[in-house]
Formats: C-alpha cells, structure tokens, sequence
C-alpha cells in the first residue's frame, strides 16, 4: 500500500501547495479533483487472493489514507496514522512503550494527555515523570535509563511556555529517547516538529487541521521505519480509526490552513498588543510579544506567533466579568477553529488539575484564554473592550 510522500508534486514544492495537493489524485474512477468520502466498510475482490490493495475498511480506507499522505508531507514526515479524536493518537504512541518503561513528560501538558498518563497507563507498570521542558536541565535530570519517550509540548496551554525543540532533540538523541511532540497548539504552519529532529508529531485535528469545530479528530505522524511499521499495525489491531467523513473534513481543512493560520496569527498578536495595553489587564500570555520570556527562542522556532493567547485580570470575579460580557466571544472549551473561543481554564479546561498544581504552574483565578479566530480583529477588539469596561 501506498502510504506516505508527496503524490504528483516535486520535491521542491512549498508549504502552501503540499497543503493543497499533498496526498491527494484525481478520483480514479470519474476524475473528481475532491477525495470522496469512500463510505463503504468492505471492497469487493475480484477473484480469490485478487483484489486492488482494499479488503476491508479499518485497514485501508481510501479518504483516510490520502488524510495521512496529505498531514505527513505536511509535517515533513514519511508516514501518518489518522485516528478518532487526539486522546486516541496519543494511545496509539503509547503502545510503543513496555511494561517498565520511563517518559518524561512537559508538566503543563493538556490535561487529557495527563489524565490517560497518571490514570491508565500507570496501571501498566509505565511510569511519568512531569518537568518543565522548557528548562533542559531539568528534562535532563529527569531522564533514566529506563526513559523512552520525551513527550513535549510547545507552546503550552495556557502559560504559553516554550520548549526549544532542537534541543530538546539532541538531548533525547543523545540519551537513545524518542521526542514526540504535540504540535496541536502551534500547527504545522508555525513549526514542524520533525525538522528540528522530534521523531514523532501528534496531533488532534479536532483544532487547527480541520480549522472549523465540526470534526474530532488525531494524527500521528511519523519518521522511524520502525515506528512505522508498529503504528501502522497497532491502528489496525486496535481500531480507533478515524471515518471517512471526518477524513473528507480534515482533508479539506488542510487546503486552507496557511491562510487560516496567518489571521489566527495575525488576530493572536492584535489582541495580544490590545490586552498589554489595556488598564484592567496585569498580564498577557503571548510569545509574540517582546515581553514574553522566551520572544527569541519563539521568534527562531516559530513562523508567526499563533493565535493562543491568555491574559489575567486579577480574580476569578474580574474573569467572570468578561466572561459573561463577551458577545462575539463564544465561551467554550477547544481551540483552532475559525471562530473566536474564550474560555476560564482554572475552572474549565484545567479544572481537574489540584490547585496548589494550578498554583505551580501558574494558572491563576484570574487567568482568562482565548482562541483567535478570523473575524475581522477590530469587532474582536470592540467586543474585549466593552467586555473589560465591566470589571
Ligand atoms: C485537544 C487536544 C488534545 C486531545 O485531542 P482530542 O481530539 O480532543 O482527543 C491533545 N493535545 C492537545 C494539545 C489538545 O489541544
């Protein structure tokens, strides 16, 4: 089967074009220029051991498979595993460890991610350890012999805290450890993973991939021979595959996600300035701003800024305030759809987490997020400053 590389474009094409074409022929039957959504669960075979490389649908789908030619060039990888939501990809790498053995983890890591870590795979004679990987440090005292994985993500929600992902490479390289990155907040249009040197990229196209909040959705992409022979045959054997009709829908969100991404990224920085200038704001998150911790490591790794940002308004009664005054502003959980989110993640996406943990990673009451979406950044504005009027 034909799984991963670059359908019909040169080796030189850009981003933008492997975007749109990456993965994808005409449909060999009619010449429909869109994959079509092959919904069937089984192929019929010409003749006893004949057939056109399709059995049966969890193994081989036709949408799906031009999904992940499609993401994998996008990532720079050689293959791409699609899989039901991200938390399911997520399963599928932790199936390369054995009983015994060691991941380091980013502390602030979605907290999806901590709970099938701290709460499933501990009953399998796994063990965790969660540093802040944006200190190497510390990621390498972390390490043991036993690690296996250096699982990262970068930026982090909602601190927006960076890792320097070619170091991070080399350090886990150095130490025969895996770097798997969940890319999911930055989208592969801000950076790929696998050209600093991580070995496996995972993402819930649940959030910029697909763009418009209406699929759930994961990828692995990844780059060993053997990894990719194991992903391949655990996607089959365990079968939380993704449906063609959520393939069709990534699919087609790939097309435009350079242009989605440079508004987000545009919107993320105008809100970010907004925010940093306003009166009833202590803080903004954003790393695009030159008072962010980490502006140098995020101006050289990223390609524009993104559209993730958070900002504090001093207590849980002030982000209420917001919260309940925003119009535009959608309050809910998720992210990287073309619509604007904002959310309260101590009390929502993070409300799982204990507060003193909240505390050390600094989470505050008052800590308000926001997913840019690409309306038209000035009623963004409008609707945050009528909405901080409130406080
Ligand atoms: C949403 C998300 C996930 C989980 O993906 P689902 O599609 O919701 O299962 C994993 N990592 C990050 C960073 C996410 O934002």
């Amino acid at each position: 089967m034909y799984r991963s590389g670059i359908v019909k474009l040169t080796s030189r094409a850009r981003f933008s074009t492997i975007c749109l074409h990456a993965g994808q022929e005409p449909d060999p039957s009619t010449g429909a220029i869109i994959v079509p959504i092959y919904q069937t669960s089984t192929y019929v075979q010409e003749a006893l051991g004949k057939h056109k490389g399709y059995e049966y649908a969890r193994t081989q789908n036709p949408t799906r498979m031009a999904l992940e030619r499609n993401i994998a060039a996008i990532e720079s990888g050689k293959a791409g595993f699609a899989f039901a939501s991200g938390m399911a990809a997520i399963g599928a790498i932790a199936t390369l460890l054995k009983a015994g053995d060691h991941v380091v983890v980013s502390d602030n890591t979605y907290g999806g991610t901590f709970r099938l870590f701290d709460k499933v795979l501990t009953r399998y004679q796994l063990t965790f350890t969660y540093v802040d990987t944006s200190d190497l440090d510390a990621v390498a005292r972390a390490l043991r012999p036993s690690t296996r994985i250096l699982f990262v993500e970068t930026p982090t929600n909602p601190v927006m805290r960076l890792t320097d992902l070619r170091a991070a490479a080399d350090l886990a390289h150095r130490h025969d450890v895996r770097l798997v990155v969940d890319n999911t907040f930055a989208s592969p249009y801000i950076q790929r993973p696998i050209l600093l040197g991580a070995d496996i990229v995972i993402h819930s196209t649940t959030k910029y991939l697909n763009g418009h909040s209406d699929s759930v959705g994961g990828i692995v992409v990844a780059q060993r021979d053997e990894d990719i022979e194991w992903l391949g045959f655990v996607q089959n054997a365990e079968g939380a595959i993704l449906s063609p009709f959520d393939s069709f829908l990534v699919l087609r969100g790939t097309k435009t996600l350079p242009i989605r991404m440079q508004q987000h990224s545009a919107n993320g920085m105008a809100l970010a300035e907004f925010l940093a200038g306003h009166p009833k704001v202590e803080k903004v998150y954003y790393p695009g701003l030159r008072t962010h911790p980490q502006y140098d490591l995020a101006s050289r790794q990223m390609n524009g800024f993104g559209g993730m940002l958070a900002f504090d308004v001093g207590s849980i009664d002030a982000a209420r305030r917001v919260l309940d005054s925003v119009r535009l502003h959608s309050l809910a959980e998720s992210l990287g759809g073309v619509e604007t989110l904002i959310s309260h993640p101590a009390t929502m996406t993070h409300s799982s987490v204990p507060p003193d943990r909240r505390k050390a990673l600094g989470i505050t009451d008052g800590m308000v997020r926001i997913s840019s979406g690409i309306e038209d950044v000035e009623d963004l504005k409008e609707d945050l400053a009528q909405a901080l009027d409130r406080i």
